[in-house]
């Protein structure tokens, strides 16, 4: 069998038409390469054999060491604000596209390896990975992809024999990536910076035709291809918030022209409410805090909106208005979201006052209640048992004044309540990756004990469904009162 043509068949679409966007540039070698992890229901997916997978041969494409016809590896080129400062030339740095995969169903995906050693975008950086930073992309891509969240996701960790130094050595690892594309607002303003409009209008046409054909059909395609991404870029994280997920680095390179979640770093999923809650060590200001994330969105897509503009109208101030019409939707888009998944999560109808909704998170922030387990016990309370969600509450009677107008809310009928808490139970998950648990397994992993790791995938995998004996990934940490931070970003 020839592994070339037996796992995978690519395409090189963004390689033959971003000239200009990328380096042809090749992995580095790992010394001796052992699979760590292997996603065998998206290689599935993708229609490649798990067990040829992980074969040695296998291995040595997910890490790098083999390239198979077809695959013409690149870095690709961005520019990116981070941190609210623009960087002229981020680029991957440690990555470098493979190619793209199409599936039975004609749906096209990059396959991406993190990890991979220098590149001409490496600046300073190593151009490595440490065995636990890709874990952790890996399970916590699992866990949002099984909470129904649009997300990059891991192909496989393979180690790779070798150690990065970080603050200790620890490790190496590259991670094989699967994603609609690594389109990013980066992308965008790179291509606006460096190649003028013939770039910019490559760059555009090659984003519509991979994410929202109709544009391509529309009066203005590069303004229906922008709507497009102000509409799923909302959406997006009106998911985030309602799952509590801080992402930690909302730079404009960090922010897809898909709508999918990527790059998980210095990320994870609150506990207690609070809308102050940061968890990039790095993060000083606060700027990617919790509660920041749909305003931080929002000035990311007026980055992307500058960058468009010469392909939007070549009149420059026709175009600013067009634009601006556009991003002055992406409040009512967000709230819209917002709001739709709220109600699913509360229980309620479509009668539910906005202004009950809106004080949602305000309330749960004064009362510092976990924030995955009072959605969850609420089902509790629809089928007549107040005890669990109201323990939550340290000032009970500011809950039982809540609940009173929830209520009214609720389906008057037994039986139409009986199923709305068993659909709150299908979007208020119970195990959500839970910092402890997540640095635990990646503790564990980095000193070569895989067990804890595999686990907590199995659990967030399935986050809906209460099983016997996972009660501690139910909970939050016992704290003594420290606020979390993960340093371990890169
Ligand atoms: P990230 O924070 O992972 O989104 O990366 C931001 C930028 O820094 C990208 O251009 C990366 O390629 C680059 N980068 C991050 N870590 C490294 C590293 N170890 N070596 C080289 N470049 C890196
Ligand atoms: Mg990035």
């Amino acid at each position: 069998m020839s592994l070339d043509t037996a796992l995978f068949t690519f395409d090189d679409r963004y390689a033959r038409e971003l000239t200009g966007l990328y380096e042809p540039w090749q992995a580095a070698p790992a010394p001796a390469p052992a699979l760590l992890a292997l996603n065998r229901g998206l290689a599935a997916e993708l229609g490649i054999d798990p067990d040829a997978l992980a074969s040695p041969e296998g291995v040595a494409v997910l890490v790098g060491n083999t390239v198979v016809e077809g695959s013409r590896p690149i870095a690709l080129a961005y520019a990116g604000h981070q941190f609210g400062n623009y960087s002229p030339r981020l680029g991957d740095g440690r990555a470098l596209l493979l190619g793209e995969l199409v599936d039975a169903d004609g749906r096209r995906r990059d396959l991406h390896l993190k990890g991979s050693g220098r590149t001409r975008f490496s600046r300073g950086g190593d151009g490595k990975a440490a065995v636990g930073p890709m874990l952790r992309e890996y399970v916590i891509g699992e866990a949002m992809h099984a909470l129904g969240i649009p997300t990059t996701r891991a192909l496989a960790v393979v180690a790779t024999g070798e150690r990065v130094e970080r603050e200790t050595m620890l490790p190496g690892a590259v991670l094989a990536r699967v994603a609609s594309s690594h389109l990013r607002v980066g992308s965008f303003q790179y291509a606006a910076a460096t190649g003028g409009v013939e770039l910019l209008r490559r760059l555009t046409d090659h984003a519509i035709a991979r994410h929202h054909p109709p544009a391509a059909e529309a009066d203005n395609p590069a303004l229906e291809l922008y709507r497009f991404v102000v509409d799923a870029q909302a959406r997006l994280v009106a998911q985030w918030m309602h799952v509590g997920f801080i992402h930690g680095v909302m730079n404009t390179d960090n922010t897809t022209i898909s709508g999918e979640t990527i790059d998980y770093g210095p990320c994870a999923f609150m506990d207690a409410v609070d809308l102050g809650t940061v968890f990039s060590s790095i993060d000083h200001g606060g700027r990617y805090a919790y509660g920041n994330q749909p305003a931080i969105l929002q000035w990311n897509l007026a980055r992307l909106a500058e960058a468009l503009l010469p392909v939007i109208d070549t009149d420059g101030e026709r175009a600013v208005a067009a634009a601006s019409e556009v991003l002055r939707t992406f409040v009512d888009r967000y709230m819209d979201a917002w709001r739709e998944i709220l109600r699913r999560k509360l229980g309620v109808g479509s009668t539910v006052d906005e202004a009950f909704l809106d004080e949602v998170p305000g309330r749960l922030a004064e009362a510092g209640v976990d924030h995955t387990l009072f959605f969850r016990r609420l089902s509790s309370a629809v089928r007549g048992d107040e005890g669990p969600v109201r323990n939550l509450f340290v000032d009970v009677t500011a809950f039982d004044r809540w609940a009173e107008a929830w209520r009214t809310f609720l389906p008057a009928d037994p039986a139409a309540r009986a199923t709305a808490a068993d659909d709150m139970d299908r979007v208020n998950p119970l195990y959500v990756p839970r910092n402890h648990k997540v640095e635990e397994a990646l503790e564990a992993a980095t000193s070569g004990d895989l067990a804890p790791f595999h686990a907590l995938v199995a659990v967030v995998s399935q986050p809906f469904d209460e099983r016997p004996g996972l009660e501690a990934h139910a909970v939050p940490a016992p704290t003594d009162g420290a606020p979390y931070r993960t340093f371990c970003g890169t």
